[in-house]
This record gives structure tokens, C-alpha cells and sequence, in this order.
């Protein structure tokens, strides 16, 4: 299983000298398994992937799983070149949401206010399929959805090739006392986290939220984003050996990113964990 990070950010696209480097695009991730592809959330780095899918491949079908309809995951898809061409079918996979069906959400960014080309007037076919915890094939992929705590419906998912399992969880925040669910008891935070781990357990990656330094992190409990720390006590806790962090703020800067990694790389020596540490970015390619 091949995975290629188009998109590393949070919130919204910083590209600039300042983080040129790990990239400013946001949340995008290509998940290959022989010639099965799937996309894993439509931020802005999904602009680069539809123009080199546009060039190299003739394939009909795209599977875009969506974790959440906050702009950085979905903003991408206007600038989706695969959706402009009218022998695509797109099958977007994503949170059922309280008020709007996930389909009202996405067709909400094609109004003509916003962008030229308006929802039905869209060339490709879509189609939308809405999840809570399940699991759907994709040739030789499986991928499986859990809700997670980030403000709004938000889910993780678990892509699987039969051997190998990788979990994804871009934006994530520690359950204890910040329950984005409608659920708020001592009680809901533990069994979250006993499910949580229970998934995690037997994942060979997990690509995790670090959109705070340890630091920052004080001054924004509930927004729904985790310090470095809490990823690394997550894969120790769940026995993950591999950790790429991801889904970096705006504002931080190529320098302050690597400081953060010397910081999370002591950290882990010093406490023996057996957790090789990535950091991701931009058109970063890893083998599983
Ligand atoms: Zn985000
Ligand atoms: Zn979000």
C-alpha cells in the first residue's frame, strides 16, 4: 500500500516562503493499492492530484472519503480537474450531519455566488453515500469509518489492503473534558477511548492531528485539535508503530515544525517508545 500526502495543513492553505518546505496545501491524501486508487479528504492539496490524474490515467471511477465538511477538507473539490470531465463517476463517502445531508453540504460551495460551474451543471457523475461506522470495498482496499471527537460530524477511517492497516484521524481532539459529542459524561470520555483504541490496535500506521505544539495547546482546548503529545501516547497506547503527524497550523513555519519534531523525537527517546516518528509533508510517499 502506497500513501502520498498532497496536503499537510489545517484550517485553511499557507503557502509561502515560510512553509515551503512541509507545504501549505491543506488536508489530501492518495492511497494506492495495486492499481486501485482512493483519496482520502478534498483540502486544496486535491488540486495537484486531479492534474496529475488528468494527465496519466484514463480510470473512470474515484473514491473520495471525506472526513468532515470543514472548508480545508472539501475545498478542493471546485479545483478537482476529474470532476469537470463527464466520464468520471465520483463516489464521495462522508459524515451523516444533524441538520444538512452531506450532499446539501458539498453542493453548497457549487452555488453560482461562489464558484462558475454550479452543482448541476457539474460534468462528472457523483454520487454521495453518507457513514457512521462501517466498512465499504474498493478493489483490493477496505476502508471502515468511526466517528471521532472534533467539532461537528467528524469520522476516522481505517484503510485496510488485507495485510496492512492504516488509521486516519486529521483532526482530532483528546475526549478528556472536551466531548464534541452530544454525549458529555466521564463515562461516554472512557468507553471513546477504550473504542478508540480497539481500533487503533493492529494499525501498522496512524496519521494522526498535531495541529498544536504541546505549548499552544493551553490556550485552545476545544477546538477540537491535539498537541503532538497526545498522537504519540495514542500509538504507544494502542501498540501503533508507526506515527506520521499532520494537519499543521497555518501559522506554523518551517522552522517552528522541525523544532517541534527535535522536541517530539527527545521525547521519545527518552521515554524508550518504540514508535518510529514521521512527519509529513507535502509530496511525502510512504510504503506499507
Ligand atoms: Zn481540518
Ligand atoms: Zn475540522
Amino acid at each position: 500500500m502506497k500513501i502520498r500526502f498532497w496536503g499537510v495543513r489545517g484550517s485553511v492553505s499557507s503557502a509561502g516562503p515560510k512553509t515551503q518546505q512541509f507545504g501549505g496545501s491543506t488536508s489530501c491524501i492518495e492511497v494506492i493499492e495495486k492499481n486501485q486508487r482512493i483519496i482520502l479528504d478534498a483540502g486544496t492539496g486535491l488540486r495537484a492530484l486531479g492534474l496529475q490524474m488528468a494527465k496519466k490515467e484514463s480510470e473512470e471511477a474515484v473514491s473520495i472519503f471525506i472526513t468532515h465538511c470543514h472548508l480545508d477538507h472539501i475545498i478542493g473539490l471546485p479545483f478537482f480537474r476529474p470532476l469537470h470531465h463527464p466520464k468520471k463517476n465520483i463516489c464521495l463517502y462522508g459524515p451523516i450531519n444533524q441538520k444538512r445531508s452531506f450532499q446539501d453540504i458539498i453542493s453548497s460551495i457549487f452555488s453560482p455566488e461562489t464558484f462558475p460551474v454550479s452543482f448541476n451543471d457539474i460534468p462528472a457523475k457523483l454520487t454521495f453515500k453518507e457513514m457512521v461506522r462501517e466498512t465499504v470495498k474498493v478493489g483490493p482496499l477496505s476502508i471502515t469509518s468511526f466517528p471521532i471527537n472534533h467539532p461537528g460530524s467528524t469520522l476516522g477511517y481505517v484503510v485496510s489492503n488485507g495485510k496492512k492497516k492504516v488509521a486516519y484521524l486529521p483532526d482530532h481532539e483528546p475526549i478528556d473534558g472536551h466531548s464534541h459529542f452530544q454525549e458529555k459524561s466521564k463515562s461516554f470520555d472512557e468507553q471513546y477511548r477504550a473504542e478508540l483504541k480497539n481500533i487503533l490496535k493492529g494499525c501498522d500506521a496512524l496519521i494522526h492531528d498535531a495541529f498544536f505544539t504541546d505549548a499552544h495547546y493551553g490556550k485552545f482546548h476545544g477546538w477540537g485539535h491535539s498537541p503532538l503529545s497526545y498522537p504519540i501516547q495514542l500509538a504507544k497506547d494502542s501498540g501503533v508503530r508507526k506515527l506520521i503527524y499532520f494537519h499543521y497550523a497555518p501559522e506554523a513555519t518551517d522552522k517552528e515544525l522541525k523544532k517541534q519534531r527535535d522536541w517530539a523525537l527527545k521525547k521519545i527517546k527518552k521515554q524508550k517508545l518504540s514508535i518510529d516518528l514521521i512527519m509529513s509533508r507535502e509530496e511525502l510517499v510512504l510504503t506499507l
